[in-house]
């Protein structure tokens, strides 16, 4: 196993539900063992599949189900819109969606929006082809990884299932990055078009500039962070050329680099320690999903929600926000010297009393979007891949459909992945091989599946460490 790869073959069981044969159960021998209540007879699984076979069918299930829910998403906003389209409040947010696309009208963007999402087609999604950066959507040609459309992919995944189609866990795990990048591509319609839906910020209206009265008011963090938000805090420093301070801070180190945290669920304390790490040694966290609900928990005393996030109406979670981890305090007693001055500078300018927190919340799952478009922005800017960019992200858990599916899109796009282990999943010596292997031959990307929080930080500050290396900073 490579140094990012670690052997995590046990001696548990692993259970089959895929056909009516079933459920089977089988052990890393590939012995099946008899169900209790089925089958008695039986000595092995009818299908002969092995638990490697098993393993990674499972995950791409996994991977299906966290796609479909964000297309479920991302078709629902897109059909709510084209019945209705005076639903639309930020014609200003329509219009910079609109331009990617060469100035098309807004049905024509919605039509758009649902071609990519239920097509059965071979071109790529235009979503993909008008937000992704050119070297990327080129790296990804080369190699024959751009999604045609949300639902060809989960066809073509739900086909893979099927009984004697294969046995190949490459097969199924290729197929897998293939899903990531169309859950990726609908994420960025469903994000996209939802923001259509809300009113303009005042700083919005004026595009990413600033002027007059607006360059002294300032920036409201109650509702998190957007890509447009980013974009506004650092124009007040450059108006020319937003992302340049920010460029500045990376080459200097004061931003040692990014890390995404990505996840559902609520952090265990292995992640817990990873995050107070990265802060310490300058990472500045963007993260996404419902794991920001026990970020907030971050040794701060019991949660008044923490328990109850999924069953806790949502309009509290701003609320929560506020008078939990993102927040100056944060900044103070986490983060590392040279990124709690960047994040007081930043205050100063969007004229918070205090400290910018040292977490980056851009909101739900689907808002990962907004993430990727402010990492899509850098790249451009750059003209150099993520991949060469100090990047690293943590899935918390490779184990939740949508998490999983965003994280297996992460790795797609060469940045290195911290996947929370889960058992029942990577319980194979052959499916990390091959992920690890598939990852680094496919996309020069690296997974890493180190369940030691010390080790897991090491690993990732040290693949931040080696991309500094790479651009000489
Ligand atoms: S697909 Fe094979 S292993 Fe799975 S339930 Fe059916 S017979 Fe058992």
């Amino acid at each position: 196993m490579g140094k990012s790869g670690k052997s995590h073959c046990l001696s548990k069981s692993v259970s089959c539900y895929q056909c009516a044969w079933g459920p089977c159960q089988i052990t890393h021998d590939n012995r099946s063992f008899l169900s209790p209540l089925k089958h008695r007879e039986k000595t092995k699984p009818i299908c002969g599949d092995t638990i490697d076979t098993i393993l990674a069918r499972n995950l791409l299930s996994l991977l299906i189900k966290g796609t479909v829910s964000t297309a479920i998403c991302a078709k629902y906003i897109a059909g709510l819109l084209l019945a209705n389209s005076s639903l639309i409040k930020n014609e200003i947010k329509l219009q910079q969606i609109t331009k990617r696309f060469g100035e098309i009208d807004k049905k024509e963007l919605i039509l758009k929006a649902l071609y990519d999402i239920e097509n059965s087609g071979y071109n790529p999604m235009s979503f993909i082809s008008n937000y992704f950066p050119e070297l990327i959507r080129q790296d990804l040609m080369g190699i024959n990884m751009v999604p045609h459309s949300t639902s060809s992919e989960i066809l073509s995944a739900t086909h893979l299932l099927t009984m004697c189609i294969s046995s190949n866990p490459e097969d199924f795990l290729r197929q897998g990055f293939r899903l990531g990048l169309a859950n990726l591509g609908t994420m960025i319609i469903a994000s996209e078009l939802k923001d259509t839906l809300l009113p303009p910020s005042r700083l919005s209206k004026s595009g990413s500039g600033i002027s007059g009265n607006e360059a002294v008011r300032p920036i409201p963090f109650s509702a998190g962070f957007s890509f447009q938000k980013c974009l506004d805090i650092l124009n007040r420093l450059n108006s020319t050329d937003p992302l340049k301070p920010l460029l500045d801070w990376l080459v200097s180190c004061e931003i040692r680099g990014f890390a995404l945290l990505i996840g559902c669920t609520k952090l265990n304390e292995t992640y817990i320690s990873i995050i107070k790490e990265l802060l310490k040694k300058n990472i500045l966290i963007l993260t996404a999903g419902c794991n920001s609900y026990s970020c907030n928990e971050l040794e701060f005393g019991e949660s008044k929600f923490g328990e109850s996030r999924f069953s806790e109406s949502r309009f509290i979670e701003t609320k929560f926000i506020e008078t939990e981890f993102f927040n100056s305090d944060a900044t103070i007693k986490y983060a590392g010297r040279e990124l709690g001055n960047v994040l007081c500078n930043l205050s100063k300018v969007t004229n918070i009393e205090r400290a910018l927190p040292p977490i980056w919340h851009f909101g739900s799952m689907i808002d990962f979007a907004q993430i990727l478009n402010f990492l899509f922005a850098i790249s451009t800017r750059l003209q150099i891949r993520l991949k060469d960019i100090p990047i690293v992200a943590i899935v918390n858990e490779l184990g939740i459909e949508m998490p999983s599916a965003t994280g297996f899109g992460i790795l797609s796009l060469g940045i290195p992945v911290h996947f929370g282990f889960n058992e029942s999943i990577i319980n194979s010596d052959l499916i990390t091989t091959i992920l690890v292997q598939k990852t680094t031959e496919l996309f020069d990307g690296r997974i890493i599946l180190e369940t030691d929080p010390t080790q897991a930080a090491k690993l990732l500050i040290g693949s931040i460490d080696e991309k500094r290396m790479g651009l000489n900073i």
